[in-house]
């Protein structure tokens, strides 16, 4: 059987992050003025994705995206060109609005529990050395997606598990556990 095909960044298997990398510059597909953006950081939680709102390049099946903390993101070039794709969303992407790259996935609200943290794809980089991509989240969600259809599942499953990268049809438990360790603060079930 033919290995499944899930992302440029993955295919030929992963290349690992250099300890100490310190960021690089994310730019669009435009070929005429694109946007750049300088990120002073490696990336964290580096993961593949197969929900409907994270960008991912033609053809590929799903995302991958990590974070960074957002006081280390500049906009260097053409940002004018960037547009919110949803003002009410949780992640408010910006996009190229040129060539509908997302540069940015950025959160407002402060009370959302990775407030602080601005969603990147360091594919767009032509640096080496950022943290590879370390797990799958929302596999299933690939399927609505339109990145896998049902049939690919179990292909996909298997590469990712091939690939060191555990799949979930949600976060990482480390990922979820923050996000419920949030709200239940929030909430007072859990006191600091
Ligand atoms: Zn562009
Ligand atoms: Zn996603």
């Amino acid at each position: 059987m033919a290995t499944i095909a899930l992302h440029p960044a993955l295919d030929n298997g992963i290349t690992p992050g250099t300890a100490g990398f310190a960021g690089g510059t994310l730019t669009c597909h435009c070929t005429k003025d694109p946007v750049s953006v300088r990120i002073d950081s490696n990336v964290a939680h580096n993961h593949a994705c197969g929900c409907s709102k994270c960008w991912k390049p033609k053809g590929a099946a799903v995302a991958v995206v990590g974070v960074v903390p957002r006081d280390k993101v500049t906009i260097t070039a053409n940002g004018d060109k960037l547009k919110v794709i949803d003002a009410t969303a949780a992640i408010q992407r910006h996009a190229c609005s040129v060539c509908g790259v997302h540069l940015i996935g950025r959160i407002e609200n402060t009370a959302h529990p990775f407030y602080g943290l601005d969603f990147v794809h360091v594919e767009l980089s032509k640096e080496k050395g950022w943290a590879a991509p370390e797990f799958a989240a929302f596999v299933s969600s690939a399927i609505e997606a339109g990145g896998l259809r049902p049939d690919q599942m179990d292909a996909a499953r298997a590469r990712f598990k091939e690939l060191k990268m555990e799949p979930y049809d949600c976060l990482s438990p480390v990922l979820m556990d923050a996000i419920a360790t949030h709200v239940a603060k929030a909430k007072g079930v859990l006191k600091a």
